[in-house]
């Protein structure tokens, strides 16, 4: 029963000058509407088929094929059936017709009444649309081809084809059928006939001007035109938005990311968003979850807004800095004089009053707070103030971009924080590679030497049995006294490539620095028990502020620095040790001696590797060359300096290190903290050092 055939086809067949024209389904929508409109419209009874592809396209119109069947008894609706939909003649004919029939590719309209006739006669030409079920998208670009008249005739044969159609799905309607031919198509010529007038219309030998009233069908047209080209100018204007706001991102993520110094990624986002969005104020800052302050160094301010860098921001006390940790989004506030979190907290009687002085002071009327976030991590916030007159309401899209800028910027961030530790890993590795050449040279200078000594004085011992045993005592010493300085200079390099590769884990504490400096003394004392050494003057009181620093290392360059004093003065000269309180934060402190002096040019070079004035081979005072390096790197790693003075030669020397003030304590005194002290700690640390 079901045809295989396209209606379209076969009238096509019998008008062949005729071509087929495109539609898009939504043109197809609104001429069907605006033919429907005109049946609702004029007095006539009309005869009307409409043949759908699917159920659910019928549905949609079935509210307006119930309106028209109240102006005639022929309407025939003709459909896929998809659920309920099915043959029956309740309100007006409906025809299921087959899945397979070529039905269900074609959109149909006819509309006849004694007045006019017109129809739509369409096929879908493209099977894109359709999913692998064969279903249809409802997209209204899918595509058609057909053709739509006003020509009675033509309009005629398609009815009468529809009309053979619905005969053979519903037999039991040919009488109701029969009458309908009667009455809508009397003057319906045979096939024949119809050709031939075709072809003298075509060659314009016939006119056919029906007599018809257009108006409802052309209102109902524009209004569809009107519709959709409103809908198309709200979408465009919405990719317009879109696109501005992608652009917008863009620049901004461009510029950003050209910079991999994080300041400078921070300035530029602020300036670039606060022009953008045009608000009062844009600030941006780094901040942890955990930080009760954060200063505001990077503001962008519009003309007349007062400025807030420099200041200090709260945090911890900041209820809306609270919020947006917890909701991990942006928090928006239109009106912050009226903001009960705002208010709660100015009323309550706790410090937190500062949140309301705030607002005043910046005249903040309207807040965004946009966290900069990576993988979850607090980065940083974003904040954007209006401060008024008039307050206002955040916009979606506006909080939309400020949130892709944020995250921008966290990307960029993080982009700059891994560049800064692949530098950071890189000095390490070049340090690692210096420590590694100097070790080939150590090898090649430092170490030959000794061991060579040691080999001849073994040597000697084992090949000479005659050797008198005083020389053999010689000897023996010679070879002890070489192999010790060996194991020493093992040990400083070691620590010296610690230091350098930056390995060394430091365990900044409260001290007592007069402590550090007895502890020290002690050690070059019982290191230097058989020798005379000069006489130490000891001028560090115990009424100092407490120092910052690492216990252990501080008592080693304390006691490297009083070593050399006393290898460099004989024992007629003196050493002191001293402390200044010269600057707030920190102590500087001295350690000077009347030896041998050094000279001007040579007091940057004391500080090299491997150092030393009379060169290794001469040396007469033992060290290793490397003590005062040493000293430079652990100085460095709490944040000090250190530096050599001398008159010139045989006018004695200074060596200075500052070592920082432990800031928490300066109104306190040093018994307050004792418990607290790792005064045993310190002094067995230490001595697990010091033996070198
Ligand atoms: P060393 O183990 O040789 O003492 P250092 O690194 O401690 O190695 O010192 C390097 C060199 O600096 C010494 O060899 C010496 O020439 C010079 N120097 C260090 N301290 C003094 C001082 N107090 N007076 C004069 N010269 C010094």
């Amino acid at each position: 029963m079901s045809n295989s055939t396209s209606v379209l086809t076969e009238l096509l067949q019998m008008i062949p000058h005729w071509r087929p024209q495109m539609y898009f389904k939504a043109s197809l929508t609104a001429l069907s509407h605006a033919m429907e409109d005109q049946v609702l419209a004029s007095s006539e009874p009309p005869l009307v088929i409409a043949s759908f592809q699917r159920e659910r396209f019928y549905r949609q119109e079935a509210q307006r094929y119930r309106k028209i069947a109240q102006k005639t008894d022929q309407v025939y609706v003709l459909a896929a059936p998809e659920t309920d939909f099915k043959n029956s003649s309740e309100i007006y004919e409906t025809i299921a017709f087959k899945p397979e029939d070529k039905l269900t590719q074609e959109w149909h309209l006819i509309v006849i009444t004694n007045d006019y006739a017109s129809c739509l006669i369409c096929e879908e030409r493209t099977n894109s649309d359709q999913d692998q079920n064969g279903n249809i998208s409802m997209d209204n670009s899918r595509r058609f081809e057909g053709i739509w008249t006003f020509d009675r005739q033509v309009t005629q044969q398609a009815a009468n084809l529809l009309l053979n159609r619905i005969v053979a799905y519903r037999p039991e309607l040919h009488d109701k059928i029969s009458q309908a031919r009667q009455q809508y198509l009397p003057s319906a010529l045979l096939n024949e006939e119809f050709k031939i007038l075709q072809h003298k219309k075509a060659a314009n030998l016939t006119e056919d001007s029906p007599d018809i009233n257009p108006d409802p069908f052309v209102q109902r047209l524009i209004s569809y035109l009107q519709a959709g080209q409103y809908k198309l100018l709200k979408a465009n204007r919405s990719l317009e938005g879109k696109e501005h706001k992608e652009r917008l991102i863009n620049h901004i993520t461009t510029a950003i990311r050209r910079s991999l110094d994080p300041e400078e990624i921070l300035h530029i986002a602020v300036q670039k968003l606060g022009e953008e969005l045009g608000v009062c104020r844009c600030l941006v800052y780094r901040c942890k979850e955990t930080d009760n302050t954060a200063k505001i160094e990077h503001e962008f301010l519009n003309e007349g807004i007062s400025s807030i860098r420099g200041q200090t921001w709260p945090l911890k006390n900041n209820p809306l800095f609270q919020e947006v940790i917890e909701l991990r989004d942006a928090l928006m506030i239109d009106n912050a004089q009226n903001d009960p979190r705002i208010t709660k907290t100015a009323s309550a009687d706790t410090e937190d009053q500062s949140l309301e002085t705030l607002i005043t002071s910046c005249s903040i009327l309207s807040w965004l707070l946009v966290p900069i976030l990576y993988r979850g991590r607090l980065l940083g916030m974003l904040e954007l103030h209006h401060c008024g007159p008039n307050t206002v309401s955040w916009k979606n899209e506006d909080i939309a971009l400020v949130n892709a800028i944020a995250t921008q910027i966290g990307v960029a961030l993080i982009q700059a924080e891994a560049y800064s530790n692949l530098q950071d890993l890189n000095e390490q590795l070049e340090a690692l590679d210096r420590t590694r050449s100097n070790l080939v040279a150590i090898t090649g200078h430092e170490l030959r030497t000794p061991l060579s000594t040691i080999q001849v004085c073994l040597e000697s011992l084992a090949t000479e049995p005659d050797m008198s045993p005083e020389l053999r005592q010689v000897m023996l010493n010679t070879a002890l006294q070489d192999a010790e300085r060996m194991r020493k200079l093992v040990q400083d390099f070691l620590t010296l490539s610690q230091l350098e590769s930056g390995r060394i884990k430091w365990h900044p504490e409260p001290l007592d620095l007069s402590e550090c400096v007895e502890l020290s003394l002690s050690h070059v004392r019982t290191r230097h028990r058989n020798d005379n050494l000069p006489e130490i003057t000891n001028l560090v009181t115990s009424d100092l502020p407490l120092i910052k620093a690492d216990g252990e290392w501080l008592v080693e360059v304390l006691a490297k620095l009083l070593d050399n004093a006393c290898k460099f003065t004989t024992s007629q000269g003196d050493v002191t040790i001293s402390v200044a309180h010269a600057q707030p934060t920190n102590l500087e402190v001295t350690v000077s001696d009347t030896g041998r002096g050094i000279e001007a040019n040579r007091l940057e070079t004391v500080f090299d590797r491997f150092y030393q004035e009379e060169g290794a081979l001469r040396r007469s005072t033992g060290g290793t060359g490397l003590g005062l390096a040493i000293c430079r790197q652990i100085v460095k790693g709490w944040g000090g300096h250190i530096w050599a003075e001398s008159e010139g030669k045989d006018l004695g020397s200074k060596f200075h290190f500052t070592v920082p003030i432990f800031l928490d304590s300066i109104p306190k005194r040093k018994a307050d903290l004792e418990p607290s002290m790792p005064k045993n700690k310190l002094k067995k640390s230490s001595k697990k050092r010091s033996n070198k």
